[in-house]
C-alpha cells in the first residue's frame, strides 16, 4: 500500500492536517468504484484539506428497516475509512422530514409534521447509535432550509430549466438537460415507454400536469390533503407571487449538500435504488442551477435480501432493529452482519446468520483476550481510550495491515473481516503494534467488541504479599527488565491474581 499525498499541492495538505490536530499524519491511497465513470479510482479531497462528503439521510415516519441499516452502516465505514486513510472527511447526511409519507402520517397520529417527524427522528438516531453509528458532522432537516430550495426552483426557472405545470406546482424540464441518465444510464425515453406497470399509471395519472412523463416536481403547490403543511415558494414566472406549497423531495438533497460542501464537493453516496431516479434529479437540477459538476464520485450500496427475499410485511421477514433485539439480538450482531458482505455484493440476511454474528463477536473477544496475554496486557488496556489506535502507516506494517488494505481496496468489509480472523485464528503473537492495529480495524469497520467485565474495584482485597508483587512487577517494568517482570507477573498469577495495567500504575483482580 503506497502513501499518497493528495490534492493539487503536496506538503500543504500536511501542514493543513497538522494544524486540524488531525490524528494520523500520511494520506493513504483509498479506491472506490464510481458509479458515474464506473471504475474504481482513487478518493481524494478536491480542496487537498477535506473530504467531502453526502449520503441521502432516512424519511423518518417509521421505524426504519435493517435494509435502511445496511446502507447506513456501510456509509458509516467509509466514512470511518477515510478518516483512517487521512482524507479527514466532513459527512453530511439529511433527515427528510416532509413528503407524502410524513404528512400522512402525521395527520393519522393526529400530531402536526414537526411532532411525529422529531419522533422518529429520534427513534432513528437510538437506533444509529446501537448500531455505532458516528454521528455526522452536519444533519440538516429538509423543512430547515426551505429558502436554499426556493433559491434553486427560482433559478431553474429563470434558466428555462423549469416550468409551472397545469396543477400550479413546478416541474423540472427533462429535455432541457442533454446529460440527464449519465448516472444511471437509463433515459428518460425508456421512461415514456412504462405505461403498462404500475409507476406507468400513477405517472398517467397526472401526465396533463407536466409536459413529458420523466419531467418531475421541484416544488409541488398546494393542496387540501396537504393540512398546514405549506410554505412560501419559488415566484410564479407570470404573476412574480410566491407559489404556495412544499418541496419535492429530489430537491432538499440538492440544497442541503450544496449548502454545507459547495456546488461542488468529493462524494456523494446512498442506496443503489436512489439511483434512478433520485440521483439522476439531483444532479440534473444542481448542474442546470449552478452550471458547475455537482458531485465529482457516486458511491451505492447493494440492497440486502432478508432470508433469501426481498423484504416485505406480508412475507414476515420485514425485520427492523427493535424487532431483533425484543427477539434477543445483541445489536453489535446485527451491525456485524450488516457490513459482513461487501457494500458491491448482495447480503442475505437470515436470522440463522445473526446467530453466526453473535458468536463471531464472542470469538473476536476471545481473539482480543488471547492476543493480550501474548503481549502481557490486560483488557481493560485495550478497552481503555488511552491505548490508542495505531495510525494507518503503523497498521499497515502489522498482521492486520491486509484487513485495512481490504478497506482502502474499494471497501471491502468482507475482505477486511476474513484478513482479520486469518490473524486472530493463527493465534500469532501479541504485541502492542498489533493490538493498536486491530483496534484501528475494529475503529474503520465500527464493531465494538464485548466489553470488559473486569472488576476494577478488586487491588484493596488482594493480600499485601501479592500487591508487593505487583508493585515490583511494576517498577522491574518501568526499568525495562521485561524478564523480572514476566518472573514476578507468573508469581502473581500463581497466587490466584491477575495484573491489570493501568496508565500510571496497576489494578489487581481475582483470576
Ligand atoms: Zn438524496
Amino acid at each position: 500500500m503506497k502513501k499518497t499525498i493528495q490534492g493539487q499541492a503536496g506538503a500543504p495538505v500536511f501542514d493543513s492536517l497538522a494544524k486540524l490536530g488531525h490524528r494520523f499524519r500520511f494520506i493513504m491511497e483509498m479506491r472506490l468504484y464510481d458509479t458515474l465513470t464506473r471504475e474504481t479510482v482513487p478518493l481524494f479531497a478536491a480542496d487537498g484539506k477535506r473530504l467531502r462528503m453526502y449520503a441521502c439521510g432516512p424519511t423518518v415516519y417509521g421505524p426504519a428497516h435493517i435494509g435502511n441499516f445496511r446502507t447506513f452502516s456501510l456509509l458509516d465505514v467509509l466514512r470511518r475509512t477515510t478518516e483512517v486513510a487521512g482524507l479527514n472527511p466532513l459527512y453530511v447526511r439529511n433527515i427528510t422530514d416532509v413528503d407524502d409519507k410524513t404528512i400522512k402520517g402525521s395527520a393519522k397520529d393526529g400530531s402536526t409534521l414537526g411532532e411525529f417527524t422529531k419522533k422518529w427522528t429520534e427513534k432513528f438516531h437510538a437506533d444509529c447509535a446501537s448500531l455505532n453509528l458516528i454521528v455526522p458532522d452536519v444533519e440538516p432537516r429538509a423543512t430547515e432550509h426551505i429558502p436554499e430550495q426556493v433559491a434553486i426552483v427560482e433559478k431553474l426557472l429563470a434558466n428555462g430549466n423549469a416550468y409551472v405545470g397545469g396543477d400550479g406546482s413546478v416541474y423540472y424540464r427533462v429535455a432541457s438537460f442533454c446529460e440527464y441518465g449519465k448516472l444511471s444510464h437509463f433515459h428518460p425515453e425508456e421512461l415514456q415507454t412504462q405505461d403498462t406497470n404500475s409507476a406507468g399509471k400513477a405517472n398517467a395519472a397526472d401526465e396533463y400536469e407536466r409536459d413529458q412523463v420523466a419531467d418531475f416536481a421541484l416544488w409541488k403547490a398546494q393542496k387540501d390533503e396537504d393540512g398546514a403543511v405549506h410554505w412560501p415558494g419559488p415566484r410564479h414566472p407570470e404573476t412574480n407571487l410566491p407559489i404556495e406549497g412544499r418541496p419535492g423531495w429530489h430537491l432538499e438533497c440538492s440544497a442541503m449538500s450544496i449548502k454545507y460542501l459547495g456546488e461542488s464537493f468529493d462524494l456523494h453516496a446512498g442506496g443503489e435504488d436512489l439511483c434512478f431516479p433520485h440521483h439522476e434529479n439531483e444532479i440534473a437540477q444542481s448542474e442546470a442551477a449552478t452550471g458547475k459538476p455537482f458531485s465529482r464520485h457516486w458511491m451505492h450500496c447493494v440492497h440486502l435480501l432478508a432470508e433469501g427475499k426481498k423484504m416485505s410485511k406480508s412475507l414476515g421477514n420485514f425485520y427492523t432493529l427493535a424487532d431483533l433485539v425484543a427477539q434477543g439480538y445483541d445489536a453489535r450482531a446485527v451491525k456485524y452482519l450488516l457490513i459482513s458482505s461487501s457494500y458491491r455484493s448482495q447480503l442475505n440476511f437470515t436470522l440463522a446468520n445473526l446467530k453466526g454474528a453473535e458468536s463471531a463477536l464472542k470469538k473476536l473477544d476471545k481473539g482480543i483476550e488471547a492476543l493480550l496475554a501474548k503481549a502481557g496486557l490486560s483488557r481493560a488496556d485495550f478497552d481503555s481510550p488511552v491505548f490508542d489506535r495505531a495510525s494507518a502507516d503503523d497498521a499497515l506494517k502489522t498482521s492486520f495491515g491486509p484487513a485495512l488494505e481490504a478497506l482502502f481496496d474499494d471497501m471491502n468489509t468482507a475482505a477486511a473481516l476474513g484478513a482479520m480472523w486469518n490473524v486472530l485464528r493463527d493465534e500469532a503473537s501479541g504485541n502492542k503494534a498489533a493490538l493498536a492495529a486491530l483496534k484501528t480495524v475494529l475503529y474503520a469497520l465500527g464493531i465494538q467488541p464485548i466489553p470488559s467485565k473486569e472488576d476494577d474495584a478488586g487491588a484493596d482485597e488482594a493480600p499485601e504479599e501479592v500487591k508487593a508483587l505487583a508493585q515490583k512487577r511494576w517498577e522491574a517494568k518501568q526499568a525495562k527488565d521485561w524478564a523480572a517482570a514476566d518472573t514476578l507477573r507468573k508469581q502473581v498469577t500463581e497466587l490466584g491474581w491477575t495484573i491489570l495495567d493501568r496508565k500510571d500504575g496497576w489494578d489487581l483482580k481475582k483470576a
